[in-house]
């Protein structure tokens, strides 16, 4: 088959699922009772901070990942900059992620004036390899009084930070066996990856902290917001006081004991989230169902999906496929959104970007290789399909 006869396949398959209209990548769902849960919060005036919606939301997010804690900030990049100083990460230290990530990973790290040190992923979770983790640990860390430092610039190493890309679950276990050896506190960005298991776990629930986000383009959303899971009661308590101003609770009294952040998310923002946590469990089965078709399809034509490993659960925010090198990517991101549909290659590598190019990095073949042929396809609940909800 013909390369533009693949690509137009390609295109009435997705406008089959998504209608003849524009296509977005990735478009929020609101069909529960976000309206009205909206339309109580306004009614009680505590439209910011002090309304019940904040600690619902928080708890519904808990005990669906299973974390002891959950604490809403603001946004994602916010719950992973105060993961991350939690974790004790400070000015000067090193903090080790991949390169293949969203920008806001790295921004996070900057952000308590760290820097990145980037490892390089696996080809098939596209999430940090444990594999090569232990080869530079083993090559350029060591350890001494309790402290791991780079040998090459004798900063220290102060955590670890992998992320699950699209939803799928990176190997996190072994990460953590790794990080657990050396010392190095874990912390996850699971900012994608609402509803994506390893075993009976959920992602962000291995390290000592963990991210997830609820913009407006991930699987569900509070318009912007984000949440730290904790299973540790005391770091829960030290995240809820330093997003909160770091205020000692007083009847009358302004009273601050450190420089504290306003990261608290509005209680309107946590209305929203209440409102889609309802809604999770039948959208992950659709993502479910859309992944399962998208799979069929393009193995069908020859083409690379990418698939969680054998004992995890991914949520398929978005789907990937990989082709089969970068002029065919490039061919097929004119194709489609030529034709309205919005298709978008993975990110730049941040050690790539300006602000992190003199990062210390493994090589990153497999980044590298990935970076050039991975596109993600229109992941949306289609039209339709959340009739279904109320089914
Ligand atoms: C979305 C995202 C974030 C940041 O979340 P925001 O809520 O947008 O700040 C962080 N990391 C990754 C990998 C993301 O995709």
């Amino acid at each position: 088959m013909k390369q533009t006869e693949k690509f137009e396949q390609a295109i009435d398959f997705i406008r089959k699922l998504y209608g003849d209209e524009p296509i977005p990548l990735h478009r929020p769902i609101f069909c529960g009772n976000e309206k009205s849960y909206l339309a109580d919060c306004i009614d009680s005036n505590f439209v910011s901070s002090a309304g019940e919606q904040v600690c619902e939301f928080e708890s519904k997010v808990a005990s669906f990942t299973g974390a002891r804690n959950a604490v809403a900030v603001v946004n994602g990049t916010n719950a992973l900059q105060v993961a991350l100083l939690l974790a004790g990460v400070r000015a000067q230290d090193e903090v080790i992620t991949q390169a293949l990530t969203f920008v806001a990973t790295c921004n996070a790290i900057s952000y308590v004036g760290a820097d990145p040190v980037f490892i390089d992923v696996d080809k098939d979770t596209l999430g940090m390899s444990p594999a090569f983790l232990r080869n530079f640990l083993e090559s350029h860390a060591v350890k001494k009084e309790g402290a791991v430092f780079n040998k090459s610039n004798g900063k220290r190493i102060k955590a670890c930070l992998p992320m699950h890309t699209f939803g799928l679950p990176c190997r996190i276990q072994e990460i953590s066996d790794v990080c657990h050896e050396w010392g190095i506190p874990l912390v996850e960005d699971a900012a994608e990856s609402l509803g994506s298991f390893c075993g009976k776990r959920h992602t962000g629930t291995f390290g000592l902290l963990g991210a997830i986000s609820f913009n407006g383009n991930k699987i569900i959303t509070t318009g912007g917001g984000g949440m730290l899971l904790t299973d540790d009661d005391q770091l829960a308590k030290r995240a809820k006081h330093i997003t909160t101003t770091a205020k000692i609770p007083h009847k009358y009294e302004f009273l601050h004991d450190e420089v504290g952040f306003n990261y608290r998310l509005p209680s309107l923002n946590a209305a929203l989230g209440v409102a889609q946590m309802e809604q999770l469990h039948w959208m992950l089965e659709m993502k479910e169902r859309i992944a399962g078709q998208y799979c069929e399809f393009f193995n069908s034509i020859g083409w690379q999906t990418v698939h969680p490993l054998k004992n995890c659960k991914s949520n398929n925010w978005l789907n990937a496929i990989v082709l089969g090198n970068q002029k065919e990517r490039n061919a097929f991101l004119e194709y489609t959104n030529e034709k309205n549909i919005m298709t978008r290659p993975i990110w730049r590598l941040m050690s790539e970007l300006e602000m992190f190019e003199n990062c210390q990095n493994d090589g990153l073949k497999n980044s590298k290789w990935l970076e050039e042929r991975v596109v993600n396809l229109p992941s949306s609940v289609p039209n339709g399909f959340n009739q279904l909800a109320n089914e």
